[in-house]
């Protein structure tokens, strides 16, 4: 069976002089103290128009993105292609409101659709709901009947028609595109945005992929009858499977609105229920579609198995891994060496506006209770058996 130790084949693609730069960047992160100082620092950098780009762009930016443009991107996807990994182009341009910028943002996405058709390397598109409509907008719908203006109303058809748009492309130009699973509040909306352009455009093949958050206790739930609902309609049903990435959030504001958390009690439980959503999703494979986008080592492995035990061909192109450029190449090599189909989300935009992403990766990877980080012990390891330490 596959085994996810073997840091040779997880950086192959990086010569010695990548792996001191992740180093350095990762040893650098690992400290809270220095994360929750260069997010001040930033935020004051910002403030005062100091000239930032140039250091974030040669240090955290080079880890985690493809580029400022797409065309930028273009050596990160050769790179991961040399390997079979595909790239899925993700615009990470995030928190605009005014119609210009929503505009501007759905066809920057459709141009990444256009993209992904000329490329076989770029096997998906994606997007996320709030790049084309504002937050509290979409927050208004999330409840069937809560009172909402006429003004709502048209702004929410605006919405809807970016998103059509978006969808419309991906079916002509036959991109499969995930559409991204966001915060509780407006996870209504989305799902149902996601249903109706599922249940458009994948009667001949899965086109829209919909994404399930497994920290939420309901999901498995919501997932069987997704499936059952999309067959008894005769559609594809497609899903990007997470863990789910507002946890600290979702608690605060159930705690401080008054109602039941959403998310399990513990991450025992949470495990629990995305492999055996998993499971769930291969057994019905004749008419589900599959992408695990996880950086967890059983999970991955344990979908590897299946995979392997109940017949299912590993490049079989209803299932595929996911995870994030710069993260966990330990998993995404190891798989595609053993010929899995993997593809790794690489972010893209202008420095300034990928920030708040960045932050989030710097966030993710200091170490908890003076451990060394997951990524920072792969590279160290790797640095090893190179002989460069
Ligand atoms: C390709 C890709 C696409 C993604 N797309 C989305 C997306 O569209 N929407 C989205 O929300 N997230 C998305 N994520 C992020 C994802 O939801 C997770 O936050 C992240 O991947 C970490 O989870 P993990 O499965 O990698 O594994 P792990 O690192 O093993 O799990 C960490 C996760 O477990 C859960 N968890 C941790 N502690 C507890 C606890 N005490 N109780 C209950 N649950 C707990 C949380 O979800 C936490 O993020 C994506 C990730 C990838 C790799």
């Amino acid at each position: 069976m596959i085994s996810f130790e073997n840091t040779e084949v997880a950086f192959e693609s990086k010569s010695n002089a990548d792996l001191k730069r992740a180093y350095r960047l990762f040893k650098m992160v690992s400290s809270p103290r220095m994360v929750k100082f260069g997010k001040w620092a930033t935020n004051i950098a910002l403030k005062i128009r100091f000239p930032l780009k140039g250091i974030v762009k040669k240090t955290i930016f080079k880890q985690f993105c493809g580029g400022e443009t797409k065309e930028e991107c273009k050596g990160t996807i050769a790179d991961l292609w040399k390997y079979r990994i595909g790239t899925i182009l993700d615009y990470s341009v995030e928190g605009k409101n005014n119609t210009e910028d929503l505009e501007n943002t759905k066809d920057e996405i459709i141009s990444t659709v256009v993209k992904a058709s000329e490329n076989e390397s770029i096997p998906f598109s994606v997007f996320k709901i709030t790049g084309v409509g504002r937050f509290a907008n979409l927050e208004k719908f999330n409840k069937p009947g809560s009172p909402v203006s006429e003004e709502d109303k048209r702004e929410f058809q605006e919405v809807s028609r970016r998103v059509e748009e978006i969808c419309k492309s991906a079916y002509e130009h036959k991109v499969p595109l995930f559409i991204d699973a966001e915060d509780f509040c407006i996870q209504d909306t989305i799902d149902r945005m996601a249903t109706a352009m599922m249940a458009k455009y994948n009667k001949e093949q899965a086109i829209i992929y919909n994404t399930v958050q497994m920290y939420r206790v309901d999901r498995l739930d919501h997932l069987k009858l997704a499936v059952k609902s999309a067959k008894e309609s005769g559609y594809h049903y497609a899903v990007k499977l997470v863990r789910g990435a507002y946890m600290e959030e979702e608690r605060h504001l159930a705690k401080e609105k008054g109602y039941p958390d959403p998310i399990h009690p513990d991450k025992a439980s949470c495990d629990k229920a995305y492999d055996s959503a998993l499971e769930f999703l291969i057994d019905n494979l004749e008419s589900v579609s599959l992408c695990a986008g996880t950086h967890n080592e059983k999970s991955s492995l344990y979908l590897a198995q299946l995979l392997d035990d109940k017949g299912v061909k590993r490049d079989n192109p209803k299932v595929y891994f996911a995870q994030l450029l710069g993260m966990s190449d330990h998993i995404s090599f190891n798989l595609s060496k053993n010929g899995f189909n993997v593809a790794k989300y690489v972010p893209y935009g202008p420095v300034k506006e990928v920030l708040p992403y960045l932050i989030r990766r710097a966030e993710e990877n200091t170490s908890i209770a003076g451990q060394t980080s997951r990524e920072l012990s792969l590279i160290i390891k790797e640095r090893k058996r190179r002989k460069l330490v």
